[in-house]
């Protein structure tokens, strides 16, 4: 159902670093982009805290701050930053249809899909308690990690990321025990090895987390149970890091843009376009590697650019 169709130059769908980067390029570039912010405005980063590695913040900023100065920058060149969630799209035909909240029907010229991915989590109660008082629950070590220096954590995963991280924490960390479900690492051997031997690691395997330990503010330590023999034990930790994976925020796109096979949107190597003309991708949406707000916002700034060639080629 839809009631006046609007049409739309570049619509922008997604309001984290590379949503917004690309929504100020394309306003300065003219090409009155709309922005629909989607269910969480702002994106992943309004998760974490402090936001320490952003080039350009010497002391730091907190992640929703930084979304704020970011929308607010885009508004200043006339972004048309709205809220809304994007809940189905047609790119089939030579008009790109996107529809938001299921009613309203809007025809673009170009779409840039910065719809971001998200961290999965256990799902423990004691888990979402901690990660939402930002008392020490991280699905990012690179991000977070240097808030535990000098202490203890635990970390939770076998995979590649789970393997990474867990080494990224071993420097900064006086010692990092990883859980691993079942007896073996899903990791590539390198990475499983590098963990395995690295001193300061500790792998529990056929271990899972019962609950993360807190005294009502912060993490103090996690309870696990050995999934072979029953035993639960505490583990002393002041940080509880989970790295079981992400998902891509793509479910929409599938039949239409040609993801991989974990669903990220495959971009043309080099450039933010994808398999559909006038259809580029930016930020993690399309990056399992890097995942930084950094990374994201040079991204978001190639979609826009790649946006702005796109038009000016057809207009030409
Ligand atoms: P993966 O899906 O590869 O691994 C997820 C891990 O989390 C698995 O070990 C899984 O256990 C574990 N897990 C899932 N759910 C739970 C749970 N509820 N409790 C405990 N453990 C759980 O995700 P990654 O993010 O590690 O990697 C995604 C992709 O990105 C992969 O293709 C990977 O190779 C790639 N990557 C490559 C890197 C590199 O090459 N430098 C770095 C990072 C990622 P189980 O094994 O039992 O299923």
């Amino acid at each position: 159902m839809s009631d006046t169709i609007e049409k739309v130059k570049c619509l922008i769908i997604g309001s984290g670093p590379a949503g917004y980067t690309a929504a100020i390029y394309a306003s300065r570039a003219n090409m009155f982009p709309v922005l629909y912010q989607g269910t969480q405005p702002g994106g992943q980063l309004t998760t974490t805290n402090e936001v320490e590695n952003f080039p350009g913040y010497p002391d730091g900023v907190t992640g929703p701050e930084m979304m704020l100065e970011l929308q607010a920058q885009a508004q200043r060149f006339g972004a048309d930053v709205r809220d809304g969630w994007v809940t189905k799209v047609d790119f089939s035909g030579d008009v790109h249809k996107v529809w938001v909240n299921d009613t309203k029907e809007i025809h673009c010229d170009t779409v840039i899909i910065s719809t971001g991915a998200s961290a999965k989590y256990l799902g423990l109660e004691s888990e979402q308690k901690y990660l939402k008082l930002g008392g020490g629950v991280s699905a990012c070590a690179v991000c977070d990690g240097f808030f535990y220096r000098n202490q203890e954590v635990v970390i939770v995963g076998a995979g590649d990321s789970a393997c990474e991280e867990a080494h990224y924490l071993s420097k900064l960390c006086t010692k990092v025990t990883m859980l691993v479900r079942r007896d073996e690492f899903r990791a590539s051997k390198i990475m499983a090895n590098r963990v395995k031997n690295t001193e300061n690691i500790e792998i529990l395997y056929n271990t899972e987390t019962e609950e993360v330990l807190g005294d009502g503010q912060v993490v103090t330590g996690v309870k696990v149970k050995n999934n072979v023999s029953g035993d639960t034990h505490e583990i002393p930790a002041t940080g509880f890091f989970v790295a079981i994976g992400h998902k891509p925020n793509t479910d929409i796109f599938k039949g239409f843009i040609d993801l991989d096979e974990t669903g990220y949107i495959i971009n043309v190597p080099g450039s933010s376009k994808t398999n559909v003309d006038g259809v580029f991708v930016s930020g993690d949406a399309a990056d399992h590697v890097y995942r930084q707000a950094v990374t994201a916002a040079g991204t978001g700034c190639m979609a826009a650019l790649d946006a702005e060639r796109y038009l000016a080629a057809k207009e030409g």
